[in-house]
């Protein structure tokens, strides 16, 4: 089940401030585009305008062509549009179980029971089966980040968007990660945008990197590229840091 993304020229707004700034991007079906770049640059807003949870100022989101701008969260869901949050959400009330049966039941109308059924395929996947019938608030943020994975994909989505669903998780619980990440690409032809300040993961998984800096792309293209490039590391470390690269590039 794949899609081609297509986010053209969005801009997003708060007060003043443009989060995004006339950004264009196309994610091609069955791909694996990763996305880097300094805290602020307006990564997870991307991510908020994709899903429908803002809509931009200004701008067009596509999926397959089918035009999607400021539509719904749960008609893109039902389009096959699916997120991870940053900062992870789960119903506190529910167990880890009923917490997944919800990404089935809301991205595809299915029953409790059918919804419940998903999800128990879906925790195997995860490595949550285990704690199924615990309480998020008992689990600690590496089964956190890993909920919020498992309630995306019983959504079964054409386009995953993974927001930093890396960040706290000790070097197993990532190549574990990256490795299901791989075979949703490989076996499912998900199209999947990745943002991850874990460079080696982001190495391992991505076909292409793309650099986001002010709302705008830096560059894009092949990872080991555009992580030399001199602008990447001036975005992410400063100039000061970039000049003495430059100057002394063994040192
Ligand atoms: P990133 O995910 O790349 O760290 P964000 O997309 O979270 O960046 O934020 C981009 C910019 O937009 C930041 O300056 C942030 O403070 C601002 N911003 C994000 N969401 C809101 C909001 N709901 N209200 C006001 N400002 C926001
Ligand atoms: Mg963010």
């Amino acid at each position: 089940m794949t899609a081609r993304l297509t986010v053209s020229d969005v801009t997003c707004r708060f007060g003043g401030l443009r989060a995004l700034d006339g950004l264009s991007l196309t994610v091609e079906p069955g791909t694996i585009l990763g996305v880097i770049g300094p805290n602020g640059a307006g990564k997870s807003t991307f991510v908020n305008v994709v899903t429908g949870q803002i809509a931009p100022a200004s701008g067009r989101v596509a999926v397959d062509g089918r035009d999607l701008t400021g539509a719904h969260p749960s008609r893109l869901a039902r389009a096959g549009v699916a997120r991870t949050f940053q900062v992870v959400k789960p119903f506190r009330d529910l167990t880890v179980r009923q917490n997944v049966a919800c990404g089935a039941m809301f991205a595809t109308g299915a029953s409790v029971a059918r919804g419940l059924e998903e999800a128990d395929g879906v925790l195997g996947r995860v490595g949550l089966a285990a704690v199924a019938e615990a309480r998020p608030a008992t689990l600690p943020i590496g089964h956190l980040k890993r909920l919020e994975l498992g309630r995306a994909l019983a959504m079964r989505p054409r386009i995953l968007l993974l927001d930093e669903v890396m960040a706290g998780l000790r070097p197993d619980d990532v190549a574990a990660t990256v490795a299901l990440i791989r075979r949703l690409r490989d076996e499912d032809g998900t199209t999947v945008l990745v943002i991850e300040h874990n460079m080696a993961a982001i190495v391992a998984l991505s076909d292409e990197v793309l650099v986001l800096r002010e709302g705008a792309v830096l560059t894009r293209g092949a990872p080991g590229d555009v992580l030399d490039d001199d602008r990447v590391v001036e975005a992410y470390l400063g100039q000061r840091f970039a000049r003495r690269r430059r100057e002394n590039p063994d040192g």
